[in-house]
């Protein structure tokens, strides 16, 4: 391990490898992420795979609308399949004010570019063949939606990182931090002591630990939640191509894996906050009868593998991102909640624009870590599970 680093990373999930990746990118040298586990342990490899720029405010809508143009080329990009598929993403409308609701969304998000627009429930039906349509009233749609692999993008952010020579430390604790007078000096490790001047704090769920570890001044409060998610046996390909969702189920979203073919999603489930991620028997009742309101032949398909993982969550369910003024060259990109796999390649392409250039065309004010002790809360992110 290096004993000195111009920038240490802390968190190998996708935020802290497109962040290391977009460094690189832009020319840094001397980049190190530490991971405490293996790669992708955290969140990532727990998530839903789901990528959506339907989102009901202008921010996280072209936050989203750029992202997905990077998702876009990402394959190729980093020369691994992440396999990307704009598969969409299909949200079930049952009453007149949902409905109302998501025809304001729309709006904005056609003005920003996104395709998306209202569909009957018989459109809905030939876009995903087996879906239950009984009380749907109309559907928000969009075809430039999708999902990717987890474990491919991970997988593939980190080679290509590594390419353009970022070193990558699994099983690598960040245990302290040493600040002098404002500035960093040192990441202690449990493998030893990394000298270092900039720290970039993507630890996600675990975030809160590494601001008390710099001393950060500021209250950002990131807290974790136990979110669930379930795979079933295979079924045949092309049945649910988009993620499909259901606010009136419980916040219920499901769709099939691009590659294997299994189904693949969760529900509006919490506990916390908590580190515990155990499954629970709640969980695996409650989303085995959720799936089959939607999808009634779903009632016949095995569920394989349930399991938990955090929704890092802060109180207006967007993340936090930029700079800590107090502390010379610390900055965080964590709390995510439901929705930081999408968002991993605009944030590591806006965190590397700020880091290096000083700035960022992204509007990366709405993600402002102070907001919360100014109580300036955003409205509530439009979130899954
Ligand atoms: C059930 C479920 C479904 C989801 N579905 C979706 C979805 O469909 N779409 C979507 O966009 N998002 C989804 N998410 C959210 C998504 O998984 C996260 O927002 C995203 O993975 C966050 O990435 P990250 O890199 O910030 O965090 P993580 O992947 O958690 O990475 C943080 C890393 O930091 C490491 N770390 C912590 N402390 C230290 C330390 N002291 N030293 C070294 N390393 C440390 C951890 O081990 C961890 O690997 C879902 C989450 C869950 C649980």
């Amino acid at each position: 391990m290096k004993s000195e680093a111009k920038t240490v990373i802390i968190g190998g999930g996708i935020i802290g490898l497109s962040v290391a990746y977009n460094l690189a990118k832009l020319g840094e040298s001397d980049v190190v992420v530490l991971e405490k586990g293996y790669l992708g342990n955290g969140s990532t490899f727990r998530c839903g795979t789901g990528i959506r720029q339907q989102f009901g405010d202008e921010v996280n809508i072209r936050m989203m609308k750029r992202s997905v143009e990077l998702w876009s080329g990402l394959s190729e990009e980093l020369g691994h399949n992440v396999e990307f598929k704009q598969g969409g993403y299909l949200f079930l409308l049952y009453d007149e004010e949902e409905l109302e609701s998501f025809k304001k969304n729309v709006r904005l998000q056609n003005r920003f570019g996104v395709p998306s627009r209202i569909i009957t429930p018989g459109e809905a039906r030939e876009i995903v063949p087996p879906l239950n349509t009984d009380g749907v009233i109309g559907a928000a749609w969009n075809h430039t939606d999708g999902k990717a692999n987890p474990f491919k993008v991970v997988f593939a952010y980190a080679d290509a990182a590594k390419r353009l020579g970022v070193e990558i430390y699994e099983y690598t604790e960040a245990k302290g931090i040493k600040v002098e007078n404002g500035k960093i000096k040192a990441v202690v490790t449990n493998r030893g002591e990394i000298k270092t001047g900039r720290v970039i704090n993507a630890a996600n769920a675990w975030a809160p630990k590494i601001n008390e570890m710099a001393g950060v001044p500021v209250d950002i409060p990131i807290h974790p939640y136990k979110h669930q998610g379930v795979k079933t046996e295979p079924i045949k390909p092309g049945q649910i191509e988009p993620m499909v969702v259901s606010f009136k189920h419980g916040g219920v979203y499901l769709t099939q894996e691009a590659n294997q073919g299994g189904v693949i999603g969760g529900y509006g489930l919490k506990y916390g906050p908590t580190y515990d991620i155990t499954p629970t028997h709640e969980f695996l009742r409650g989303v085995s009868y959720r799936f089959s309101q939607i999808i009634p032949a779903l009632k016949y398909i095995n569920v394989i593998r349930i399991w938990g993982g955090y929704y890092a969550e802060t109180p207006d369910g967007n993340a936090t991102i930029g700079r800590i003024n107090e502390i010379d060259e610390f900055y965080i990109a964590a709390g995510f909640s439901g929705h930081g796999f999408m968002l991993a390649p605009v944030v590591g392409e806006a965190m590397a624009e700020l880091v290096v250039n000083g700035k960022t065309d992204k509007p990366l004010d709405f993600y402002d870590p102070y907001r919360f002790e100014r109580g300036e809360l955003r409205g509530k992110a439009i979130q899954m599970g």
